[in-house]
């Protein structure tokens, strides 16, 4: 497989054709940086050459300005004493880390872009494992925000944080974006708190506005709560979409380009993904990988069992099977035709796949074999031998050919970014005692879904439907309320 993949790869290879920085590095620090390519056999995209081209820039900004740097120390003294300077040397966007390994990667992914399109230096709040699931990103430096950050409690902040840009507008701190800009004059805080969970208010939403962006520009320190993938909202500000233009022509492997880019699993976790993959999925002819979000409390669920196999026989992901008693055909090659890896947190929905094909006879003939790494039973999140599996597991599902998965579920685009594939999405029946029909379908992109998304319309100022005014910005088939990239 190892060698399948090497000469497979249509591009220079494992670099991801320059997405990833040559040097800077010890390769042995991090073997995922310079294996992964070669596990996968789908190549993916391109990278444009100002995507290549900025992220060696940002990597230079990172080096100037990140922790342990004169810059760095400026910028805190700055921090300390509370108010923006005129014009900073350094800006920074420190992503706070909270809920899944899934949610937790979108939000780095989303702060990341935003540092991108606004040269601010990323740095990533380490709590919740975050400083124990990946390698480090940038050459000679690091994206870890150091302890003793002097905002205390930062991560604890919630929607009424007084610090919130949101809050700060609306008790009239600083003006609105609009207000605001006749009078850019008013000095402005050092720091600022951009809350965009999923209860985030109106005014927190001004931050996907122009005029609000101009201001934002000139806070020295941000710091982004989203458990969200909030990317299609950074498409709706003007002012950012030349940019992006040049960076992503295709604007459907926006995710596909960061996560790549940014998430190297560490040694740990990398021997979970290579040593499961060498045993259980090397081999096969074709792996078809199935993601089964459930939640430790639900019952097992025997329609959510038929939606699976509903979904992977109607659309030939997997062969049907024939009756009990049907005279079953001779194998059609020993070698294991179809490895499917189910993820899931319980091991229920595996245990009946993997008896139904070995009970019966595939009607094509083909062998299938069926593995599932864990079971955790319970999320819990945070726990460090829980996370690793549950991004090894990530991992290993973008290493799928084929790839179905729950709909709503930040593990699985996580898992369709990384890997590249439009994903067959199996939706959350409206009645769960009834199975959907249909019971998935294909995905239009490979982008994570925007689930709660600014409903808002800067310009007039007044609620709308935004997917109305921006081509490339869709409903998402499994959220309909949110907004994905096609
Ligand atoms: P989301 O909640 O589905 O959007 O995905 P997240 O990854 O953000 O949060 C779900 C968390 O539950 C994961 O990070 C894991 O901790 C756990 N979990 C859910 N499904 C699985 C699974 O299939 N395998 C493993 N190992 N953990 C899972």
């Amino acid at each position: 497989s190892f060698l399948h993949a090497r000469s497979s790869s249509a591009y220079a290879g494992r670099l991801y054709g320059g997405l990833l920085a040559d040097g800077g590095f010890d390769e042995e620090s991090c073997h995922s940086r310079y294996q992964s390519a070669m596990y996968r056999r789908n190549p993916g995209r391109r990278p444009s050459p100002y995507l290549t081209s900025k992220l060696r820039r940002h990597e230079a900004l990172q080096r100037r300005c990140g922790p342990g740097t004169a810059a760095y120390s400026n910028a805190l003294e700055q921090l300390r004493s509370g108010a923006s300077a005129a014009s900073p040397e350094c800006k920074y966007m420190v992503s706070i880390s909270y809920r899944g390994v899934g949610n937790r990667i979108l939000a780095a992914a989303s702060a990341f872009l935003y540092a991108l399109l606004t040269d601010r230096v990323l740095l990533i709040d380490p709590s919740n494992e975050m400083d124990a699931l990946f390698c480090e990103p940038f050459p000679n430096t690091t994206w870890l925000l150091p302890p003793g950050f002097p905002v205390a409690n930062y991560t604890r902040f919630r929607v009424d944080a007084a610090e919130s840009y949101g809050n700060m507008v609306k008790n009239k701190v600083i003006g609105s974006g609009s207000e605001a800009a006749g009078v850019s004059a008013a000095p402005l805080p050092a720091f600022a708190y951009v809350h965009l969970n999923y209860d985030a208010t109106v005014e927190d939403y001004y931050f996907f506005c122009d005029d609000d962006q101009r201001q934002l520009r000139r806070i020295q320190w941000l710091a982004m709560r989203t458990d969200s993938y909030i990317v299609p909202g950074l498409f709706l500000v003007q002012a950012f979409q030349g940019v992006l233009d040049l960076m992503f022509p295709e604007r459907d492997a926006v995710f596909h380009h960061l996560g790549r880019y940014l998430f190297h699993p560490n040694n740990h976790v990398w021997g979970l993904v290579t040593r499961y993959y060498e045993a259980y999925l090397a081999a096969a002819k074709q792996r078809v990988g199935i993601q089964v979000r459930v939640f430790g409390a639900v019952p097992d669920s025997p329609e959510l069992l038929e939606q699976i196999v509903a979904c992977t026989q109607k659309h030939g992901l997997l062969p049907e099977v024939l009756a009990e008693e049907a005279e079953p055909m001779a194998l059609a090659s020993r070698a294991r035709s179809k490895a499917v890896l189910v993820t899931s947190l319980k091991s229920w929905y595996y245990e009946k796949l993997k008896s139904m094909y070995w009970e019966r006879a595939t009607a094509t003939g083909e062998a299938v074999d069926v593995h599932q790494p864990s079971h955790e039973e319970y999320q819990r999140s945070g726990a460090r031998s829980h996370d690793h599996k549950a991004w090894a597991e990530i991992f290993l599902l973008s290493l799928t050919d084929v790839l179905v998965t729950s709909g709503m579920s930040t593990f699985g685009y996580v898992a369709q970014g990384l890997g590249g594939v439009r994903p067959w999405v199996m939706y959350k029946p409206t009645n769960s005692s009834a199975v959907p029909d249909p019971p998935c379908g294909r995905d239009v992109s490979m982008e994570p879904c925007f689930h709660k998304p600014p409903s808002y319309d800067c310009r007039r100022r007044q609620w709308a439907d935004i997917s109305e005014d921006v081509p490339y910005v869709q409903h998402c088939d499994d959220a309909i309320w949110g907004l994905k990239l096609v």
